[in-house]
């Protein structure tokens, strides 16, 4: 399939090669590279992006669900082109800054005062920050194939070599019996493992944490990076559960470079500029005009609470037909809503070491068949749907995974 793939590719090889020039391995984002090498993309429209040598998918990463509008919804484009037309860079307070926080805010209820960062790394880079400013505490825990940003990445029961140097435990995903004492400033976690596969916290885990992080005078963080898109509200709006602290990131900024920090007010006061014990939160990007514009117009115009519930249905509705596909066979589709992802176990995991017990090798080969078919999913196996997303894209991907499973059903006995 390797070879296959070489064949069909060559502009995207050449690309690959000459940008490891200047770039190590021609890459400035890893989650993109596989071997031979990845597809060289030139345009995208609504759904579907074309790639170097010509050939159009049907995008199903979307862009690890930071793409929600898709490649050119008019209400983004407009959005920008009005912030361009305005000048960017203004060396000041926008006119926009404002009203976008009072609109995420008026949709997530518990992040009372929250900043913006250009990225979800920074927004939890910050939130674990500020976590051990207010408690005075060094302890972070975190859960085994959480993924909260470049410098904050957990698998196979260690850290990153690259992560911040807190002093990270890390417990096992979805295990409410997680032992919380009052060494611990903060509890990092994704409602769903996202990265790690769209596994679903179950409610018993995430109320215990909230539970014994608020008895142990830990902060509770959720990672809403991917999992705002769950809800107007995100994950917690479904569970019900108010976290202290919330980052979130991707969709949110309409598609430009964005992140999130927030919470309650007695926390994240301190950032307020003008009080004597403030702390410093810079960044020259903080309000960059192009972000405010389109997250703002995207939140308000676009992805209403109406839209939210009807793309999270469509996600549920999918999710269904494919594990209606592989029933009886060593396939399952996890996730909530517009995220999915596949693994290929007889049991949906519930956790990172499970879903590693995998075969990686059929993994690739889901992930170049489906590409040989027109759909473009993540190389881990991961989609989110984006709104250009319709029923012909659900149809032509069921599609492609039936075809998968039959031509494949050697390798799946
Ligand atoms: N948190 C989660 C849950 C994520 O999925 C990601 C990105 N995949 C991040 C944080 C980091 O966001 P960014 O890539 O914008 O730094």
């Amino acid at each position: 399939a390797r070879e296959r793939y070489a064949g069909k590719n060559p502009k995207s090889r050449e690309r690959y090669e000459a940008a490891a020039a200047a770039l190590p391995g021609g890459n400035t984002r890893s989650v993109l590279y596989h071997p031979p090498f990845p597809l060289g993309i030139v345009r995208g429209e609504g759904c579907r992006v074309w790639d170097a040598d010509g050939h159009e998918y049907v995008n199903l990463v979307g862009e690890y669900t930071a793409g929600l509008y898709g490649h050119s919804h008019p209400v983004i484009m407009a959005a920008v082109r009005r912030a361009l037309d305005d000048g960017i860079n203004l060396s000041g307070h926008t006119m926009l800054e404002g009203p976008f926080a009072a609109a995420i805010s008026a949709r997530i209820p518990s992040m009372e005062l929250l900043r913006f960062t250009n990225s979800g790394t920074e927004a939890n880079t910050l939130a674990l920050a500020t976590a051990t400013l207010h408690t005075g505490r060094r302890k972070v825990l975190v859960f085994d194939g959480g993924y909260h940003g470049s410098v904050l990445s957990f698998h196979g029961g260690h850290g990153d070599p690259l992560n911040l140097p807190h002093e990270f435990v890390i417990a096992t995903y979805n295990d409410p019996d997680v032992d919380i004492t009052d060494e611990y400033a903060a509890v990092l976690v994704e409602p769903v493992l996202g990265s790690g596969g769209c596994i679903p916290g179950t409610p018993e885990f995430l109320t215990a944490l909230r539970r014994k992080a608020t008895e142990h005078g830990a902060l509770l963080i959720f990672d809403e990076v991917m999992t705002s898109r769950l809800s107007a509200g995100g994950r917690q709006a479904l569970l019900g559960i108010t976290p202290d602290l919330t980052t979130i990131g991707k969709y949110i900024g309409g598609g430009m470079s964005f992140g999130a920090f927030g919470g309650r007010r007695d926390v994240m006061e301190r950032f307020d500029p003008s009080r004597p014990d403030a702390v410093a939160h810079p960044g020259t990007f903080n309000n960059n005009v192009l972000t405010m514009s389109a997250g703002l117009a995207g939140l308000t115009e676009v992805y209403t609470p109406a839209a939210a519930v009807a793309l999270n249905a469509r996600g549920d509705a999918l999710r269904e037909r494919l594990n209606a596909l592989t029933a009886g066979l060593p396939a399952h589709f996890s996730g909530i809503g517009s995220m999915l992802a596949v693994h290929f176990l007889s049991e949906p995991p519930t956790n990172a070491a499970a879903a590693d017990g995998a075969d990686p090798r059929l993994r690739e080969l889901f992930f170049l068949d489906l590409l040989e078919r027109g759909i473009h999913v993540a190389r881990r196996g991961m989609v989110a749907l984006s709104l250009a997303v319709g029923d012909t894209e659900c149809d032509q991907f069921t599609a492609a995974v039936e075809a998968f499973l039959a031509d494949r059903r050697g390798f799946l006995a």
